[in-house]
């Protein structure tokens, strides 16, 4: 049989956890805060961040939010995460992206403060990921870490197969995964868009980690017996629904779950855990920069 594995119940114990650390923190005196920072009228990305500032009210986190118009000048998002860095009673800071055309995203990410970078994409943070002594772990692969550890999946000497190199994702992905550490120490392919047959170094995986953003890709035809499958994929697809679209993963689910040891669905896989593992951040960020020691799941 198959095995479900359910993101909600496992972000749930997360984020349960997480409330007794906010309590200890709140009990020191400190409320943590997480300040996001929308320059977008996209439909999707509003809807990411209001679910992340609900989130934020359901935990006690104290939750900013700011709201630019997406043809306003870069230097206006500059001047909001300068306000905000400088802000003692800001711990996180989150820009979300995609940012518009006419504003330079490296240059964003570079300038929030390291310390406050709960995405974890500030190249001190993603060189201090590389060389094994991460400070923040990006949301969405560190949920997929716990995800396989919350459905005890040895990732040690597991043949991992990464599609798709991107900074958020992929490469992050990848990174965990061969790290020396508990949840790494797996023999890691990625593949892109350039790779030759993707189908022949999926089938060969024992976990497959799809981060392609190309609807379905990867079917059953594509999957060995049993392998474990982790669908990061979110793709609007039009459907005779009442908005006219619904949301598919990088896998088909179907035609993959037979085949699959395990599986994750979307929604409800590793959407729910890149949201829990922003708050993880955001808790941490919060203890050190305050000084109190909490314990983190
Ligand atoms: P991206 O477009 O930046 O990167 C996609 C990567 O996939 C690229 O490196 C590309 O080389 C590779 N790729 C594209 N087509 C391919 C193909 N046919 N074969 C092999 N590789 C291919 O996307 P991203 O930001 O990494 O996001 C990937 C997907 O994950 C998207 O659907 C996105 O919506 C989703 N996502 C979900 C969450 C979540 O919380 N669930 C978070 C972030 C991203």
């Amino acid at each position: 049989m198959t095995r479900i594995i359910d993101g909600n119940e496992v972000a749930d114990g997360i984020t349960a956890a997480l409330e007794d650390s906010i309590e200890e923190l709140k009990s020191a005196g400190v409320t943590p805060s997480l300040a996001t920072v929308l320059m977008s009228d996209d439909g999707a990305s509003e809807t990411y961040v209001s679910m992340k500032q609900r989130t934020c009210e359901e935990l006690g986190i104290d939750g900013i939010h700011h709201q630019l118009d997406a043809s306003a000048p870069a230097e206006e998002l500059f001047d909001v995460v300068d306000e905000l860095n400088a802000d003692p009673d800001v711990n996180g800071i989150l820009v979300q992206m995609p940012v518009p055309d006419h504003v330079d995203n490296a240059a964003v990410l570079r300038r929030i403060e390291p310390m406050k970078d709960v995405d974890g994409f500030h190249p001190e943070n993603v060189g201090r990921l590389v060389a094994g002594d991460p400070r923040f772990k990006p949301c969405t692969p560190h949920g997929v870490q716990k995800l396989l550890e919350a459905a005890d999946v040895e990732t040690e000497g597991a043949e991992a197969v990464v599609v798709g190199r991107s900074d958020i994702v992929g490469k992050p992905m990848a990174n965990l995964l061969i790290q020396k550490a508990p949840g790494g120490n797996a023999t890691t392919t990625v593949c892109h868009s350039r790779t030759k047959d993707l189908a022949e170094k999926t089938r060969e995986a024992d976990i497959v980690i799809a981060a392609a953003g190309y609807p379905e890709l990867i079917d059953g035809s594509m999957i060995g017996e049993g392998a474990v499958v982790i669908d990061v994929g979110v793709n609007r697809v039009e459907a005779d629904t009442e908005k006219g679209y619904k949301l598919v993963g990088d896998v088909d689910f179907e035609s993959a779950k037979p085949v699959a040891g395990a599986i994750t669905p979307v929604p409800g896989g590793v959407g729910p855990m890149t949201i829990a593992m922003l708050m993880y951040n955001t808790v941490k960020a919060a203890s050190i920069q305050s000084g109190v020691d909490v314990e983190l799941p």
